[in-house]
Order: structure tokens, then sequence, then C-alpha cells
């Protein structure tokens, strides 16, 4: 047996650890930080709280906080300009897996210089990136744990994915409070994320057994907690949410994912659907297309989605449950997000070229794609 797992970042968990960033950074060496956040976190406090945090610590500081979901190209760009101007020598983000992604792009066109779009792929950045702590507020993309950022191509119109070395942040701190408001729709949509990672990491072609330790646990935290953090916002269901998308991080940085990314991806950059969204409606046919190539992974998975591994047709059960508990927190339908009929062709073929193409169970054609984009649309 022969793999590699990887985790980029210490991970810090707890209910109220986000007060200590200020702290921990001054430790590390900081000195002045670039605090990159959005609109939303400044109204909600959170940017305030960890600007405090600076001040306790006897920080100097810069705040960046026009992040904006699915970060481009010219926002990492301008906002790099303006920690630059700032003379940073480290960064903190607070908020979702854009504003994480967009700081890790930042940290690396400070260090690294040059285009975002220069460092498409793996292993491209090459030179070492300032400190960075990561305080995620939804429970959804593991940005915060992974070597991962995710920018868009304005010109092209495609989400690069910039992976590898140098590419992931310092620290993790995963308080699970600043979800406690997260409205139901984003909890949802970045809830599905976390679970598409966890499953498309569990059963993929780069799997191996530290990866799929986190992603089992991963799904079952999230499957006994997605639906309960909807009704009622319950804390220890909050809790368990973020960390089963932690885990989830843990588990595709080093197995990747599989072709639910890869159609999730083009739908995002043409059409600026929500990342989440975008997952899970394309997750339980791409689930019913890959029966069949987990075969001895599959009573474990229908068990940590809560099936008992003893019913028949048990991958059709699994293909269900994904329906029902999207339908159960309010993903809208494909048919519902407006996508042309007439573009699925193109959205095929893009797909075909995405990085986790590759790692998918089962190798895809670009009529296999166009056939789950039509099974998708087709559902009632
Ligand atoms: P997001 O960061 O785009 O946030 C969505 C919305 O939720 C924003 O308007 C934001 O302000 C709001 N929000 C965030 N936290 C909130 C809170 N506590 N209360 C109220 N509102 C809040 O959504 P996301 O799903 O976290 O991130 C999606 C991005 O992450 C996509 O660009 C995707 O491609 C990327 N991604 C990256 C990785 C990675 O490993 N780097 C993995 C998966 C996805």
């Amino acid at each position: 047996m022969n793999f590699i797992f990887d985790i980029p970042s210490t991970l810090l968990f707890g209910e109220g650890e986000s007060r200590n960033a200020g702290r921990l950074l001054k430790e590390m060496g900081a000195r002045k930080v670039l605090l990159v956040c959005d609109q939303v976190m400044s109204s909600l406090g959170f940017a305030e709280r960890i600007r405090n945090s600076f001040v306790e610590a006897g920080l100097d500081y810069a705040i960046f906080s026009e992040v904006t979901p699915n970060p481009t190209d010219t926002l990492v760009h301008a906002a790099a300009v303006f920690a630059a101007e700032h003379q940073v020598d480290s960064l903190v983000a607070i908020g979702g897996g854009s504003i994480i992604d967009t700081a890790k792009a930042i940290n690396i066109l400070l260090t690294n210089g040059g285009e975002i779009a220069a460092y498409e792929g793996v292993h491209k950045v090459t030179k070492p990136t300032l400190p960075l702590v990561m305080i995620p507020t939804t429970a959804g993309t593991g940005s915060e744990v992974t070597a991962v950022t995710v920018v868009t191509d304005t010109k092209r119109h495609k989400k690069m994915v910039i992976a590898g070395r140098f590419v992931g942040g310092a620290l993790a701190i995963c308080d699970p409070l600043l979800t406690a408001d997260l409205p139901p729709a984003i909890t949802a949509a970045t809830g599905m994320d976390a679970l598409t990672h966890a499953i498309e990491a569990y059963i993929s072609k780069l799997a191996s057994p530290v990866s799929d330790s986190h992603a089992l646990k991963a799904i079952d935290l999230i499957n006994t907690s997605l639906e309960e953090v909807g009704c009622n916002g319950n804390k220890k269901a909050r809790s368990n949410l973020m960390l089963g998308s932690t885990m989830a991080g843990m588990a595709f940085n080093s197995a990747m994912l599989g072709l639910v990314h890869s159609l999730a991806h083009p739908l995002s950059a043409h059409y600026n659907i929500a990342h989440g969204v975008a997952n899970a409606v394309f997750l339980p046919q791409v689930m019913r297309y890959n029966l069949g190539s987990f075969d001895h992974k599959l009573d474990d998975l229908a068990e940590a989605l809560g099936i008992d591994r003893h019913q028949p047709d048990l991958g059709e059960q699994v293909v269900r449950r994904l329906e029902t508990l999207s339908r159960a927190i309010g993903i809208p339908k494909f048919k519902d997000l407006n996508v042309p009929v007439a573009d699925f062709a193109m959205l095929a073929e893009e797909a075909m070229v995405e990085i986790s193409t590759m790692s998918n169970p089962k190798q895809a054609t670009v009529a296999d794609l166009v056939h789950i984009l039509e099974s998708t649309y087709a559902e009632a």
C-alpha cells in the first residue's frame, strides 16, 4: 500500500476559540496583520471581535472587507495590492470558503508574485507563504485545513484550482459559535458541500485508510446533524456539523474529489451558482452513475448515512437518502436554477477536463457527463 496523507494546518477547535486569534498570531511572530473578510462579517460583528483580539495582543492591522462569493482573479489582485501597500507580515481570514480562499490567494501573490492564473494546478507555488490563520464561519468547504484555493478566472469563466505546497494556511480556528445564526439556506448549501467532500473523498481512486477514517466519520457527523441544525439551531448539532466539515476537508485534501465537483465548478463559473448548491444538485445522480465502482465500500458508506447495511438494493438506498436529505433541507432542484439545456454539452466538455474527474472511481466520458446533467434535470 502506498499513499500520502497531508494536513497543512494545525487545528484548534472549540466554542469561543476565535477570540484567541490575536494572541496566537503574536506567538507566530506577527506584527502587522491583514484581516480578510466581507461586509456580512462586519455587520455580524465578527470582524470587530477579531480586530479587538489584535488590539489586545498589541498587533497593528489593516482590513480588507470587499470579498464576494466565488472570488475572482480581479478581486484577489486588488486585495494583494492593498496588502502590499500596508506591508503586512501575516493574514487572518474570517468567513466562508470564499474569504479563506481569497486570503490564501493574496498570500500566494504577496510572496510568489505575478498573476494568480500562473499557479493553477498542483505544486506551482514554490516559495513559502506568510503565516495565515483561518476562521471558518460556514460548515462547508473545509478550506481551513486544505492546501487548496479556488479562484474564478474571469476571462475563461473557469474556477481555477490552485493546490499543493505553501497554498494552505498555518492555523485553522474552528469556533462553532460563529455558525450559530447561519441562515438556513446557507447552512443547507454549505452542509451539502461538506457531505459531498466526504463522500467523494471516500470513494475516490486516491483514498487511503487514513483519508477513509476521516471521510466516514465526517459522513456520519454531517448526516446526523444537518437536518437538526436547520430546524432549531441546536448547539451540539452545529458543533458536529463544523467538525464533520473540517474532517471532510482533511479527507479530500489528500484523497481528492470526483465528478460532482467536476460538474459543479463550471456551473458556478458560468452562472455564479453557490458552490454548495451546485454540488448538492449533482450528488445523487453522480452517485447513481458511480454505483458498481465502489462495492467494497458500499456497506460502510450506507451505514454512515444511517442506512441498515443489510437492506436490499443498498446503492439505490444511498442515492435516495441523498435525494431525501437535499429536499428536507430545501436545496433547489437543478431545473429551478435556470441553466439552459443548450449549454449541457459545453458544461460536460468543461467538466471532463476538471482535475476531480481523474480521481472519480469510474472513468467518465463526455457522453456520461451529458447523461448525468440530463438525468439531474429530469428529477421530479
Ligand atoms: P461563501 O464563503 O461564498 O459564503 C456564502 C455567503 O454566506 C456569503 O454571502 C457570506 O457572507 C455568508 N456567510 C458566511 N458565514 C456566515 C455566517 N456565519 N452568518 C451569515 N452569513 C454568513 O460560501 P462557502 O460555501 O463557505 O464557500 C464557497 C467557496 O469556497 C467557493 O468559491 C468554493 O469554490 C470554495 N471552496 C474551496 C475549497 C478549498 O478547499 N479551498 C473547498 C470547497 C469549496
